[in-house]
């Protein structure tokens, strides 16, 4: 070897004991990965999970944040991608091609909507929404290009909880496969592969991160050929993940149940209060009675996540309501979930949905984070005392 400096470096000798053992498993960081001889190169395949090819295809390290998510959704193969949203395009590219149709719930999440609206339109692949809470009415909308429907539970921002089970039966008797938005469910709320669903996807961003600076996604199948559809899109695709980032979400994971038991706790208690609140006209959370598909929550839930959205008095003037978002001190403002920090968003209903379905007033979403729940009643409390009601 060299006798330069630098050179004896880069290529120094010295390999650490074996054995080392510890909590968090070890973080391998690569783009490059070394081969020992070009017989292993030519050997081993990119879409192979036995061995390593080059960063982009998985290291130890996010080999091992796969396979701890697909165990937490009750699946058998997993796909991570840099955020939710590209997990949800992933499954668009993959699964779609021109001439091709995809059903997307009116309540789905919004830059889902805006995908197949623009770039998906782009390139020849249509959509048409359907009203998730109409079993019959998204049959109907199945069609000879129909190829895959898409699902969430409940709805972006409304909350609606749908008959899961009746939606997914309704595709599969027409050969169209599913995908359901979990990032509500989180994979503790329910078993969505219960619900015969073909991928589940699920925006690590929200709880399995939980400390609101990850941005993560991940799609789960039991399927083989289906899970080698999505790895060879997502290989194409070169929808890498960051080994720092995927450290963040393992060392989150093992508190992900804890996290997720207390903000549905601290949620349920803020919003049944929120409804008794004068200025507040409904209440949108699925595990209170009354809420939009509360009883298909209650049929196949055992809790929910730390969400809800209100309807404030249509009678209140929309500077009221921005002025009842500005006086919240410990709820930021800001998009996002599962973490810390409680949130809240004002929305516009109208420009959200193509049917609203009955619902009116001033929504308001909220995400509970981990404060204690009487300074978030506080907070709430003498915001709403600027409303003057
Ligand atoms: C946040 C979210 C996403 C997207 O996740 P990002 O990591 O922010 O891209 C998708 N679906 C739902 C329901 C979400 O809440």
């Amino acid at each position: 070897m060299s006798d330069d400096l630098i050179t004896g470096l880069i290529h120094h000798p010295y390999e650490p004991p074996a054995g080392f053992d510890a909590v968090p498993p070890g973080v391998f960081k690569a783009s490059t990965v070394m081969f020992p001889n070009v017989a292993a190169l030519r050997a081993r395949s990119w879409k192979s999970r036995a061995g390593y090819t080059y960063g982009l295809h998985g290291t130890p390290t996010t080999f091992t944040l796969e396979e701890r998510i697909a165990t937490l959704e009750g699946g058998r193969y997993c796909v991570l991608a840099p955020s939710g949203l590209s997990a949800i395009t992933l499954v668009d590219i993959a699964l779609l091609k021109q001439g091709d149709e995809l059903l997307l719930p009116d309540n789905v999440y919004g830059p889902s909507k805006e995908l197949a609206r623009t770039l998906l339109a782009d390139w020849g692949i249509t959509h048409r929404l359907y009203d998730p809470m109409d079993v019959p009415g998204m049959a109907a909308l199945i069609g000879e290009r129909t190829k895959l429907v898409w699902l969430e539970a409940p709805g972006s921002v409304t909350m609606e909880f749908p008959d899961l089970g009746g939606l997914v039966a309704a595709a599969r008797a027409r050969g169209v496969l599913t995908a359901l938005d979990n990032t509500w469910g989180a994979g503790i709320a329910f078993r969505a592969f219960d619900f015969d669903i073909d991928i589940v996807m699920q925006a690590l961003t929200k709880y399995p991160s939980g400390g609101g600076d990850v941005l993560m996604g991940s799609l789960v199948t039991r399927d083989e050929p289906l899970y080698h559809r999505l790895l060879q899109a997502h290989g194409r695709l070169g929808l890498g993940v960051g080994a720092n980032d995927v450290e963040a979400v393992l060392r989150a994971l093992p508190s992900v149940a804890l996290r997720y038991h207390a903000q549905d706790r601290a949620s349920r208690e803020l919003a049944a209060w929120l409804g008794t609140q004068p200025a507040v006209q409904g209440v949108l959370h699925p595990a209170l009675p009354g809420a939009p598909g509360h009883a298909h929550w209650a049929a196949s839930c055992r809790a929910a996540a730390g969400l809800f959205s209100i309807l404030l008095d249509p009678e209140l003037t929309p500077a009221q309501v921005d002025a009842f978002v500005d006086g919240l001190r410990l709820f930021r403002l800001g998009y996002s979930w599962g973490g810390p920090v409680s949130l809240v968003v004002p929305y516009d209903l109208r420009a959200m949905r193509s049917h609203a379905g009955g619902l009116q007033g001033h929504l308001v979403r909220f995400s509970i984070g981990l404060e204690a729940v009487a300074d978030l009643q506080a907070d709430l409390a003498q915001a709403l005392h600027r409303l003057g009601q």
